[in-house]
């Protein structure tokens, strides 16, 4: 997770919550990826150490355990650029040019510069921070399937040269799609400012939802409505566990026999009791001093002995081990 802002409620449905079950039958590592933060937002980097323990707070508050998983900086363990440095000898420049995401942020990021080398080389960073693990699963969604493909790619070409060295990682598909923005964009996302962060109050998520995108041309209560791609009637059914209810809303939107402040008021609610024993155990963790400095700087040593026994034996491969 990239410490580009406070996380929401896109972060939670598409990594987070997938991420937590995995704890109980994986070794799991879980990383602040400060330097991928630097390849979009190297301008402006005031807030990134904050956005790191926020964050964190956030996936304890949603379920992950300090004590299940290694939580980590990435920039603690620095071998994971010693590993980007050398797959950067053997992977060909176009390989990068050609992930789809390459170009597609260079579009859609029109106010951020994307011409460095840093951009250019992030799948590989990626790549880096995954075998140095010997990792063979990456929980991702589907917009990140075609960099564990790259991963693949790299990490035989580097054993084509230098023996089986790393390890080919394999995606875990997260099941949920993209969650939309509170504006009926298709993406939640902190670019568009259209989310709901983890951290907000009950009020702001009150507030939020009240002004929220909904079927534009339900002018009066009395209009029938469409369901299918409102985003309101997205986030009922990813939230709200109460599915009686939410099909009785349905059902009377269609006929035009309920208002938008009943639906909007019943989403709040549910959405602020999802919400309520995330910002319990994240206001715990926040609440202990140090407590998140500890767990991140001990989860980055453990780290770092195992990225540096990989290093080690990626040396020795190379034949650039001194002695
Ligand atoms: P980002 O903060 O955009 O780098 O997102 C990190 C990861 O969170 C992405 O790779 C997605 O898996 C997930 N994510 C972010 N926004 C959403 C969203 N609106 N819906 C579903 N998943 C999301």
């Amino acid at each position: 997770m990239r410490p580009t802002g406070r996380l929401h409620l896109g972060h939670l449905v598409g990594a987070l919550g997938n991420w937590v079950p995995l704890q109980d039958t994986y070794d799991c590592f879980y990383f602040v990826a400060d330097w991928h933060a630097l390849t979009s937002d190297f301008a402006d980097t005031g807030q990134l150490t904050t956005y790191t323990y926020e964050n964190v707070a956030d996936w304890i508050g949603a379920g992950l355990d300090p004590e299940k998983s290694t939580f980590f900086i990435q920039s603690l363990v620095p071998e994971h650029a010693e590993l980007y440095l050398l797959l950067s000898m053997v992977v060909p420049v176009p390989w990068l040019e050609r992930v789809p995401t390459y170009k597609e942020q260079q579009e859609n990021l029109k106010d951020k510069d994307l011409s460095s080398i840093g951009f250019l080389g992030y799948p590989l960073l990626q790549t880096a921070d995954v075998a140095i693990y010997d990792g063979r699963l990456v929980p991702v969604g589907e917009d990140q399937v075609a960099h564990l493909e790259l991963a693949r790619e790299s990490v035989r070409r580097f054993n084509k040269f230098f023996g089986d060295v790393l390890v080919e990682p394999q995606p875990l598909l997260t099941s949920f799609g993209r969650l939309p923005g509170l504006d009926g964009d298709k993406k939640m996302s902190k670019s568009l400012g259209n989310t709901i962060h983890l951290s907000d109050t009950p009020d702001e998520v009150l507030k939020k939802v009240r002004q929220m995108y909904t079927d534009p041309k339900r002018i009066r209560a009395d209009i029938p409505g469409t369901v299918e791609g409102n985003p309101v009637f997205v986030y009922h059914d990813a939230f709200n566990p109460d599915v009686a209810e939410v099909e009785d809303l349905k059902a009377r939107y269609r006929a035009g026999k309920v208002g938008d402040v009943e639906v909007k008021t019943k989403l709040a609610t549910a959405l602020n009791a999802h919400l309520a024993p995330i910002r319990e155990r994240r206001a715990a963790a926040l609440a202990r001093p140090g407590y998140l400095k500890d767990v991140l700087f001990e989860g980055s040593a453990r780290a770092r002995v195992i990225a540096a026994g990989t290093m080690a034996r990626v040396r020795d491969a190379m034949k650039i081990t001194y002695r």
